[in-house]
Formats: structure tokens, sequence, C-alpha cells
């Protein structure tokens, strides 16, 4: 059977099926495919179990400058408006309190500071003194013997907001949505594993193994298998990942909503949190750690091959990697995370973490979330020897794109795919209806654009290799499918 598509998605989590949603609802692309290696979609990081959940806006996330916080908060927005619009919008979008809550001088002076910056933008956002917290958290304002706690504590937050998203039901909410346009032929190929990817005169073929699919155009949105797909069309070579997994503990339910922490300016990744859960009543969920591993997708060794291709160890990630290894922090930080991961130690350990929340947890009452947790794909750029935190993307300039997407890639999933679209539309010459994209999706934001992209637009750096190399790639995909 000949797959050829003017649009080939590669990926089916919450990246890809918003691309696939707002190409088939917005654009007069005709024929869109999408290829997904498990038999569902967002069975990755996308899974409901394996990120927070957390609709960020920008407003708590103390790691988040004004700038940042307001660019979130625009993508917040029209994902919130994009769910709060379906017929099954319960299951997709909830209301929870939230706060970051500051303990000790230093926090709380920065909180008070923050607030005065950050609320003439955020209506709902308070100032929260110990008695207000006791009121929506009381286990967060009590001690352990039982009395509100001593010492300085603030907290920043709101109490009726959209605050948690479940990022797997909405990627399969854009999958029926997009299959739902009239105009539009959507073909889903689930338990497919592109393998290759070559360009050729008219576009690109992708490889399955069984199967070849010709496209036009491709937005490869495979967590950190994008960037082995890149590497293998000669593209972002100076980019190395590293994957940084996050777990999690369960304890019962001691919170009503989420309550953060104040980030260390030092360490790369947030500190944990406590989550309700949307899919477990009755527990609270606090994490994730963050620990480097080899693989590519959380408890899937079978990814450590492609990790290897990916990570492309040299003396630059060398330096990178000891340049934060260096930083004492960073250095403890690392070490703390791996200790989480060992049985017995683990939750001793964990439980001086959390008791800056909720004082008065028990060892007894944390229980390690087996099988709960994902990988962020954090990308390392050779040439400037650093690590890039957010969304990244490379495009190629010639009709392929590829995402990487660590957090907050579920928040920002429409605006990183609005982007997507607009590059893809532009090279296919195809129309976008700008009225029902904005009235639908951007509500307030009418002036959105993709200058508000939450992550970074990498240089390809590698111009998709000299002339004889794009020959060479040319003429392999002729030999081949
Ligand atoms: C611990 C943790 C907590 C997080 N918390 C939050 C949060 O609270 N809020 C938030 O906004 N974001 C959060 N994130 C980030 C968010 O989960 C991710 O940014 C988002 O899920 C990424 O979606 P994606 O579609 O890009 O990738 P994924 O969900 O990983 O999907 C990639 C898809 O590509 C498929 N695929 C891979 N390789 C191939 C191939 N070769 N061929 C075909 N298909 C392939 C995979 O099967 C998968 O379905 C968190 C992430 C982690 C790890």
């Amino acid at each position: 059977m000949d797959h050829r598509y003017d649009l080939l998605i590669v990926g089916g989590g919450i990246s890809g099926t918003a691309l696939l949603y707002l190409a088939a609802r917005y654009t007069d692309i005709g024929n869109i495919g999408l290829i997904e290696k498990y038999a569902a979609p967002a069975r990755v990081n996308s899974l409901s179990s394996n990120n927070s959940q957390t609709l960020h806006c920008g407003d708590i996330e103390t790691n988040y400058t004004l700038d940042k916080a307001l660019k979130v908060q625009r993508a917040a927005r029209m994902l919130a408006n994009y769910c709060l619009r379906q017929p099954d919008r319960d299951h997709l979008i909830f209301r929870y309190p939230k706060m970051v809550l500051g303990v000790g001088e230093r926090e709380c002076r920065l909180l008070r500071e923050r607030f005065e910056v950050f609320a003439p933008h955020y209506p709902e956002l308070r100032l929260l003194e110990l008695k207000d917290i006791a009121r929506i958290e009381p286990a967060v304002a009590t001690g352990r013997d039982g009395r509100l706690r001593r010492g300085q504590l603030v907290a920043l937050g709101s109490t009726d907001e959209y605050t948690a998203v479940d990022f797997g039901a909405v990627a399969r909410s854009f999958v029926r949505q997009a299959q739902a346009q009239p105009d539009t032929h959507v073909d889903i190929h689930y338990n497919q594993a592109v393998r290759h990817i070559r360009v050729v005169d008219d576009g690109f073929v992708l490889d399955t193994g069984h199967t070849c699919y010709r496209a036009r155009s491709l937005v490869v949105c495979a967590g950190g298998h994008s960037l082995k797909l890149a590497h293998d069309l000669g593209h972002g070579l100076h980019y190395s990942c590293l994957p940084v997994a996050g777990s999690y503990y369960f304890t019962p339910q001691v919170l009503n909503g989420k309550v953060y922490t104040v980030q260390n300016d030092a360490l790369p990744f947030a500190a944990i949190h406590g989550d309700p859960d949307v899919l477990v009543p009755g527990k609270t969920r606090f994490g994730p750690t963050a620990l480097i591993l080899p693989i590519l997708e959380r408890y899937n060794y079978r990814t450590l091959p492609d990790f290897l291709q990916v990570f492309r160890f040299d003396r630059r990630v060398a330096k990178v990697l000891w340049d934060l290894f260096r930083v004492r922090d960073i250095r403890h930080y690392m070490l703390k995370n791996m200790l989480f991961e060992v049985p017995l130690l683990r939750k001793a350990l964990f439980l001086r973490d959390v008791r800056k929340i909720v004082p008065g947890l028990r060892l007894r009452d944390l229980e390690f979330a087996r099988g709960v947790g994902g990988i962020r794909p954090q990308l390392i750029d050779k040439t400037q020897q650093r690590l890039l935190m957010g969304e990244a993307k490379i495009d190629t300039g010639d009709g392929a794109i590829f995402n990487m997407t660590p957090s907050p890639g579920g928040t920002s999933c429409l605006e990183n795919a609005e982007i997507d679209m607009r590059a893809i539309a532009a090279h296919l010459g195809s129309g976008i209806d700008e009225q029902a994209f904005a009235a639908e999706l951007l509500g307030e934001d009418r002036a959105h654009g993709p200058e508000d992209f939450t992550g970074v637009v990498l240089p390809d750096g590698s111009g998709g290799g000299s002339r004889l190399r794009r020959w060479l790639r040319r003429l392999a995909g002729r030999r081949d499918c």
C-alpha cells in the first residue's frame, strides 16, 4: 500500500496530536498522517501518570521570569480554551487550589517581592499568610506537634483556577477531533516505529521496517527519539540528549491542591511539589525527582541503544557535565536524586524534603510510585557547551521540524504546534483559517504569535550537510522504498 501525505507527524504524544488537530482543523492541508510506535496515543511522557499534570501558568513557578511566565500563561490559556470547548471537558481539565510555599525569611521575602511584580498580570493571584494557608491547605500550615507552624511561612496562590490537565486524555481528544474534521483526510498508524528518514526529491521517505511512508513535510514529536531521527537526517548533530527521569511518591490525601516550593536558582530542575493525581482519588503525589538515566523512555531499557546514539559523548559533553557537577548545590542534588531511587534509603531521604511541604508526614505514609514518572529529554548544546532548559525545536527550513519537549511541554503543546502549523503551511503553500483559530483558541490573546514560543528554536547547525551529503542522501532515498 502506498502511503503518501502532505504532512506526516511522528509521535502520538500531546505534542504530535496537538499538531494533528491544528493542521486538520485550521489549515487546508488535505492529507495528514500520524505514525505512533505504540497501540494508542500518549503512552510515554504524556500519559497522565508520567508527568505532574500541571497546567503551568507561570505565576507560582519561581524559576520563571515575568517574561517567560507571561508566555507560558498564553500557552496555558490556549490549552484551557481547547479543553473547555470539548463535551468531555470534565475529564480533560480540573480546578484545584494551587500555591507556591515560601519557608524562612529569604523565601518569604522573595515571594512578597514576586507578588508585587506578578499580581498586575495575574488577577487571581493572592498573597497567602499563615492563616490563609491553613484555610486552604491545613496540613501545610500545621507542624509536627499539631499546632500552626512556627517561623516565617508565606505563599502565593489561587483557589479557583484550572490548574491540572490529563494530558493523555487531551491527546486522545485531539486525535478524535482531528479525525472528525470533514475536509481533511487523517490516517493514524499505530504500532509503527520510524527507524530511518531520508530526503527525496519531493520530500521525505520514512521507513518503519515494514512500511515506507512518503511525505511532502514532516514534523517529529518523538521526545528524545526526535533528536535520534534528526541525527539520522544529518541535522542537529551538535546537540546531545541528556535524559532526566522523574519519580514520584504517593501518600494518603494530605493536600487539597497543588503545592509548589521555591526554586533553588542554582538547580536546573523544578523542586519537588505535591499534587492531587487526577486519576488516583484519595492520594497525594509528591515529586518529581530528577535522575539522569541512560534511556530515552522510563522503564524501557530497550531504549538504551537509542540513548547511546543521541548522547554522542565526547569532550564537549563531558565538559558540560563536569561544569554542572562542579557546582556544589547541583552535585548534592544529583547525588540526592540518585539516593531517592535506592530502596530502603529512599523513603527516609525523600521524607526530609517532603516535610518542607507537609511537616506532619511520617515514613509509613510514603509509598514509592512504581511505574509512575517519565523522562525529560534535556538537550546539551555542544557548541555553546551548555545544558538547554525547556522545549527545543530544530526547523531544518526544508519542511522538516524536530521537537524535543521536556517540561512544560504538556502545557505548551498547542502553542508549540501553532509554530509548526505555520511553518508547514508556509512550506506547502497552504492556507490557515485565522479567524476560527483566533476565536476558538486565542480568546483574549489575539496578539499571540510565534515570538511567544516558550522554548527555543535551535539553529540547525548542520545545515543539512554539504551538497555532496544531501545528494548522497537523495540517492539513498531513491534506492530504498
Ligand atoms: C516527570 C515529568 C513531569 C512533568 N510534568 C509536567 C507538568 O506538570 N506540566 C507540563 O506541562 N509538562 C510536564 N512535563 C512535560 C510533559 O510531560 C512533556 O513535555 C510532554 O508529555 C511531551 O509530549 P510529547 O508528545 O512531546 O512526547 P511524548 O509524550 O514522550 O510522546 C512521544 C511519542 O513519540 C512516540 N515515538 C517515539 N519514537 C518513535 C518512533 N521512532 N516512531 C514512532 N513513534 C515514536 C512515543 O511512543 C510517544 O508516543 C513533565 C515531564 C516529566 C518527565
